[in-house]
């Protein structure tokens, strides 16, 4: 029996993923551990793992909901802010893993702070990324804006000198780059396939795609109408009326029962009178809903997406950042979807109907599918940690 500990950020796209796996390495014998926030606490548990909370280990930014999306947008500002937790959390992290000495840390991408008590604490370790595997082949597919680039550059050594206060308490780390990036000798897994994985022939052996863990739908959904189009900008940049109000007065005009998630931020009053063909909702169990569905308006979220590709829903992509940006595009390029021309009423209804109706959008969407149900899913991403804890006990 290993002892594994999980870290992750507080958010659902990054989170689902891994539940399915600690579930597994808990059947399999292992104790597993779960640095993670509050609001994930229930989810965690039910899944099987010991909860460690991080939230009391604040780094006093004072972010609010509407600083997601600047975390996607700034590298400066994520980098600010992924430096200023790791620092929040060294003492109660350090602590932690020095009492329950795992054999191995698996942490998200974003969770940086796992990756850096693993180097600093000399424990294995496995990055665990919900996005697309990122190589200098793949990072030419995530299109920023020339003023985006150019920012960046221009923070290049301000983010290095962020990344340099960690050494002062031991943390191996000298760039920005080696805090946020894997090399071709990480140990890492991936929740998508190698058919959905831009490059994919770029990545070495050391990258599992084990195909998304998708969460099997807690309920069902009542289809209603012949056809059923979902409607969702995801959990973390979702407050958009205007994209919302486009929405409902194209779905006047589409011949299908139209479901729309808004969020927790929406001022619902604001969106007007909804048709009776629509149903809006704050959040819903998404899978329940893709099961049934025929297309799927949706930001391309990494998971979003591949849930819709999982069930063979089509797409219509609104992608509002750069990795968005690169999901959409290999949607679009693997014909199972086509870009949203502008959130304009009328763009949204023949974005939906051309979806509905051209039978190939859906049968790309069901290959795509195909391709994610032969990965293995959590039982493959159990075999990565258990092979690389193996291999090391037999060195
Ligand atoms: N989700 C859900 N119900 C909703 C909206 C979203 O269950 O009403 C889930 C969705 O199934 C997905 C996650 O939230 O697993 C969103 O992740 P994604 O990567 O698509 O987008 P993000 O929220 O990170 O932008």
């Amino acid at each position: 029996m290993a002892g594994i500990a999980f870290f992750n950020i507080p958010a659902h796209g990054h989170t689902n993923p891994t539940l399915g796996v600690v579930r597994e390495l808990i059947d399999r014998g292992h104790s597993v551990s779960y640095y993670s926030y509050e609001s994930f606490r229930e989810k965690i548990e039910v899944a099987g793992a010991r909860f460690i909370a991080c939230d009391f280990y604040d780094a006093q930014l004072g972010l609010g909901p509407e600083d997601g999306a600047r975390i996607a947008r700034d590298t400066a500002f994520s980098i600010h802010v992924l430096v200023e937790t790791t620092l929040a959390l060294d003492g109660m992290v350090c602590r932690e893993l020095g009492r329950e000495r795992p054999d191995c840390i698996v942490a998200d991408s974003m969770a940086v702070w796992g990756k850096a008590a693993a180097m600093k604490l000399g424990i294995p370790f496995v990055s665990s990324t919900t996005t697309f595997a990122f190589n200098r082949e793949s990072a030419k597919l995530m299109k920023q804006s020339a003023g985006q680039s150019l920012a960046m550059l221009l923070s290049i050594p301000k983010m290095n000198r962020d990344v340099r206060r960690l050494e002062k308490l031991g943390y191996p780390i000298k760039s920005f780059l080696q805090l946020i990036s894997n090399d071709r000798d990480t140990d890492t897994i991936v929740y998508t396939s190698p058919e959905f994985q831009p490059c994919y022939e770029s990545f070495s052996e050391k990258y599992a795609f084990v195909g998304p863990c998708i969460l099997p739908p807690v309920s069902s959904f009542e289809k209603k109408a012949e056809k059923l189009v979902y409607i969702s900008m995801g959990t973390v940049n979702n407050d958009m009326p205007e994209v919302y109000r486009n929405c409902i007065a194209a779905a006047a005009d589409v011949d299908a029962q139209v479901l729309l998630s808004v969020g927790a931020l929406a001022d619902i009053g604001s969106l007007g009178e909804l048709p009776e063909n629509v149903q809006l909702r704050r959040w819903v169990d998404q899978t329940a809903v893709l099961r049934e569905a025929d297309a799927f308006l949706s930001h391309c979220g990494m998971n979003s997406a591949s849930e819709s590709l999982y069930f063979g829903v089509p797409l219509l992509c609104w992608p509002q950042t750069a990795e968005q940006g690169a999901v959409a595009s290999r949607v679009c390029r693997l014909g199972a979807g086509i870009h949203l021309a502008s959130p304009r009423a009328e763009d949204i209804k023949a974005g939906l109907k051309l979806l509905m109706e051209q039978g190939s959008y859906r049968a790309n969407a069901e290959k795509i599918g195909e391709s994610f149900r032969r990965c293995g899913g959590a039982k493959a991403a159990a075999d990565k940690i258990e092979s690389l804890i193996t291999s090391l006990h037999n060195v």
